[in-house]
């Protein structure tokens, strides 16, 4: 399949060349027809499978085939769940856009900055917006933008939108959008109360779903290793020494462990930086410039991270805390392997965590080798599981049981009291 039999222009055609794309992606093949059509979409789209470019190409078509007036009015809203998201699409979709349409005003509005540049930036309008849900409404409030205009909506990511707590938000901008619009719905899981955003906003939608073939697949080994909570940092470190790993993401659960990691591997020689949501816009992007331009080799995260960072070339994803949940670990993994490239995701797993991990490989029907470092073998035990045999033992936590979990606090509070993650 090639990009010249999905109905697009010659200027796309020849961005797309410029840009270096060979061959669409099966999302690619399925959307673009799609959405040229004017329908809805529903997709399933993994991270990686090129999704921004199956909605971002034929939108510019659609908006080359209508001019824009003067001044402009809004014609494509992109709602994305975070600012590194809405930062990415819109520089995408710039790149994207043929040489014709350079003049095309693509803002990106995102919250944890200061409203009032956003604001200057929209003086005169713009014709695509890239935003953040609770920021774009804030604009609206400031009548720094209309939505009334907008003829194709796009949701990125809806799993993480409502994950995020945006659907109130989401709500609030569909009661402002005009009802006839077209509606391009995309998230990588669908859970239920994404089936049901899904059935209110899309009207006969053409529904892609990528077929999990071999080929399909992202390539990535998944790999855990089982240690002692305690001696995480160590194998960390040790691992980072035998293997010639470029860069590497890794997991941690709390802002805490992202900055005391980072610091740790750091004084030990370790080009490391934490990154985490409660950094300023100015220090994550700087953070994360670094990683990009490989003048850190390792990024301690927590989950902030775990969706829509595209980071060319990330061989190795390291879960040091297991996710909270098994579509978490999607997210998480998902930032290797990317367009083509093949990468490894390792999972810690400690007799305290080990329940909970077998939950992950039974959702994803994975089953990893459980794998032992010499030097770093696991003493600790863990405590007879049930019949079930996913409950975590008593002594760490009560996982998954509602309202006798231990705050986080609590947790810090016992990580500080064992040393961890000091080793
Ligand atoms: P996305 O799923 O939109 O985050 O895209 C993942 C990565 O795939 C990005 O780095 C894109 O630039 C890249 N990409 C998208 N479409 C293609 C294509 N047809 N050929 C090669 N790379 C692509």
């Amino acid at each position: 399949m090639s990009f010249s039999s999905l109905g697009l222009s010659p200027a796309i055609l020849l961005a797309v060349a410029e840009h270096g794309y060979a061959a669409p992606t099966p999302v690619q093949v399925a959307a673009i027809p799609a959405i040229l059509g004017g329908g809805d979409v529903l997709a399933a789209a993994q991270t990686g499978s090129g999704k921004t470019a199956a909605f971002a190409l034929p939108l510019l078509q659609l908006l080359q085939d209508s001019p824009g007036e003067k001044p402009r009015r809004l014609r494509v809203l992109v709602l994305v769940p975070t600012r590194e998201l809405a930062q990415q699409t819109a520089e995408a979709m710039r790149l994207l856009a043929p040489a014709g349409q350079q003049a095309l005003k693509i803002a990106a509005l995102f919250g944890g900055v200061s409203i009032n540049p956003q604001m200057m930036d929209l003086r005169g309008g713009a014709d695509i917006v890239v935003a953040t849900p609770g920021r774009l409404l804030d604009l609206i409030e400031h009548n720094a933008l209309s939505i009334a205009a907008v003829s194709s909506l796009v949701l990125d990511e809806a799993d993480r939108l409502l994950d995020m707590g945006f659907a109130d938000e989401i709500g609030r901008i569909l009661a402002l959008l005009p009802r006839r619009r077209q509606n391009l719905f995309f998230s990588a899981t669908f859970p239920p109360a994404v089936h049901a955003l899904a059935a209110r906003m899309l009207h006969q939608p053409v529904r892609i779903a990528i077929p999990a073939l071999e080929q399909n697949q992202p390539d990535i080994e998944q790999r855990a290793i089982m240690v002692d909570a305690g001696r995480r940092t160590q194998l960390l470190r040790h691992l980072l020494k035998e293997n010639k790993w470029g860069r590497v993401l890794v997991f941690v659960a709390t802002k805490y462990a992202a900055e005391h990691i980072a610091d740790k591997l750091h004084r030990a020689g370790i080009k490391a930086g934490a990154f985490h949501g409660e950094f300023s816009q100015g220090a994550r992007d700087e953070v994360l410039a670094d990683f990009k331009a490989s003048k850190l080799q390792v990024l301690v995260a927590t989950d902030v991270a775990a969706r829509g960072i595209d980071i060319a070339q990330l061989p190795v994803v390291l879960n040091y805390d297991l996710p909270r949940s098994a579509v978490d670990y999607t997210h998480r993994i998902g930032r290797t392997g990317r367009a083509g490239k093949s990468g490894i995701a390792i999972s810690f797993v400690s007799a305290d965590t080990e329940a909970h991990f077998r939950l992950i490989e039974k959702r994803h029907q994975l089953k990893c080798e459980r794998e032992q470092i010499p030097g770093f073998e696991p003493v600790a035990t863990a405590a007879p599981a049930n019949a079930a045999g996913a409950a975590p033992p008593a002594d760490n936590s009560n996982g998954g049981v509602k309202g006798k979990r231990k705050s986080k606090k609590d947790k810090l509070r016992e990580a500080a009291a064992r040393g961890e993650p000091d080793n």
